[in-house]
């Protein structure tokens, strides 16, 4: 056999070879399957080979696969912006720009967020503030927002220090407080951060409304998003919602800040917008925010060859019409307790199990090796490896995740499977899970 030269995340790593996937299973070329557990990185919420998606896509390409976003808009991205807008549900349009990745969708937002204020002549308003404990992205915009140490720390020179606060992480709260007598100090820390940096160079706030990778699923108490919104408006700065992960259906509601009935002023989407089919990403825009522009420069200073792709944007707008037509995000609500509580009754033999967080089919579970005084495992025993790589092995993929103060010494993994999944394979899902927590538990022994 010739040596492959395809690039890996890590060259030591082993990976199989996907050649066929079928609803909720992909199958390597040795013909082994796999449960995606994980929906891929949180992405493929439809499962694999839908034929509704495969057939918009197929029908796009017969009429039109390409045209360049400053010479052409097309049906499908209208449609699309248009589709976007009606779920978002608020009292203003939002307005969509489309992109290709999470990433470009909150640097996107990072840059529209800036213009808004040179817009109106406040050149100085140009910072972004967020949390220690997240992930907004890769490119340098995006990870400049993003509080995740590991993947900051080759590129610190080139990064802006805006991860500014502490995450909602009631398991480990940073404060040592405990919710409901914190009376949110998390939220309020915001103010402070304002404050500190000074409101004349503060431009908007970016957060994940549940934090995905970095934290291992991190759903902030009542009141968090409240409060922070209330903030962003006394001081008047933009708030980004960064929906890459919990956007379209994931936890139960359309959007992730549904489930605190606020809304962001911008909004990234991306990853389950297409369900994997084809990439494509967006930031949206509302019409405050649109109009200062719209009114002044004209166009956002942004964008990218692929930059609303009309194949890509067809099978956009098939995906959410699947998910409308077969009601699915009742489903990822209904079949989210079902997954939840069969895996929380897991805690009781497996007392690796630190903590199980999540709502609707975004689920996280972080490790401990002392469950009373929540210790991690040694950073040498790479415990998050080693669960993925067993479950692996037996047929079921999930998702790595960090955890632990400020995300770094922590171990933790998203489930996460096809909104599709049904009650027998939540109970194949669990089940393979629990192979996987005795075996590991046997080696640590
Ligand atoms: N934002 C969040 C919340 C994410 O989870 C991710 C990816 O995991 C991104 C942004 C970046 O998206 P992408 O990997 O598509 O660039």
């Amino acid at each position: 056999m010739t040596r492959s030269l395809l690039i890996k995340p890590n060259m030591d790593d082993f990976y199989p070879k996907a050649v066929r996937g079928s609803g909720i299973y992909l199958f390597d070329d040795s013909g082994k399957q796999y449960l995606d557990g994980s929906s891929g990185a949180v992405t493929a919420s439809l499962g694999h080979t839908v034929p509704e998606i495969i057939e918009a896509m197929h029908e796009q390409s017969k009429k039109l696969s390409f045209v360049y976003r400053s010479q052409f808009t097309s049906d499908p991205a209208e449609k699309l912006a248009e589709k976007l807008n009606q779920l978002v549900n608020a009292e203003t349009d939002y307005w969509s720009f489309f992109v290709n990745s999470g990433s470009e969708a909150t640097e996107t937002a990072l840059k529209i967020a800036i213009q808004y204020w040179q817009e109106r002549g406040q050149d100085k308003k140009n910072k972004i503030l967020s949390r220690w404990i997240s992930y907004h992205g890769i490119t340098i915009g995006a990870l400049s927002m993003s509080g995740h140490v590991k993947r900051r720390e080759r590129f610190v020179p080139l990064l802006e220090n805006y991860p500014s606060i502490s995450a909602p992480y009631c398991y480990r709260c940073p404060f040592n407080l405990e919710y409901p007598d914190c009376q949110l100090f998390c939220a309020s820390e915001l103010e402070t951060a304002i404050q500190r940096v000074g409101v004349d160079h503060v431009a908007a706030f970016i957060a994940e409304p549940m934090i995905g990778a970095a934290g291992g699923v991190i759903v902030p108490p009542k009141g968090y998003y409240e409060q922070i919104k209330e903030i962003c408006d006394r001081y008047d700065i933009l708030f980004i919602a960064d929906e890459v992960m919990t956007g379209i259906g994931r936890t139960g509601k359309m959007f992730g800040l549904d489930h605190w009935n606020v809304k962001a002023d911008i909004i990234a989407l991306g990853k389950g917008m297409s369900a994997g089919y084809s990439p494509i990403a967006a930031a949206l825009a509302n019409e405050k925010v649109m109009m200062s522009i719209v009114d002044g420069s004209k166009s956002i200073m942004s964008g990218h060859t692929y930059s609303a792709n009309p194949q890509s944007a067809a099978v956009a707008l098939a995906v959410i019409d699947y998910i409308e037509k077969n009601q699915l995000v009742d489903r990822v609500k209904e079949s989210g307790t079902v997954l939840f509580q069969k895996l929380a009754n897991l805690k009781n033999n497996y007392p690796i199990i630190g903590n199980i967080r999540g709502k609707g089919l975004m689920i996280g579970i972080e490790f401990v090796a002392d469950l009373k005084k929540k210790i991690p495992f040694n950073k040498a025993k790479t415990l998050t490896k080693l669960i993925v790589e067993t479950a692996r092995n037996k047929g079921l993929l999930l998702y790595p995740a960090s955890a632990g103060k400020d995300g770094i010494d922590g171990d933790a993994i998203i489930i996460s499977p096809p909104f599709t999944i049904t009650k027998e394979e939540i109970d194949l899902l669990v089940t393979l899970f629990e192979e996987t927590l005795r075996d590991v538990q046997a080696r640590l022994e």
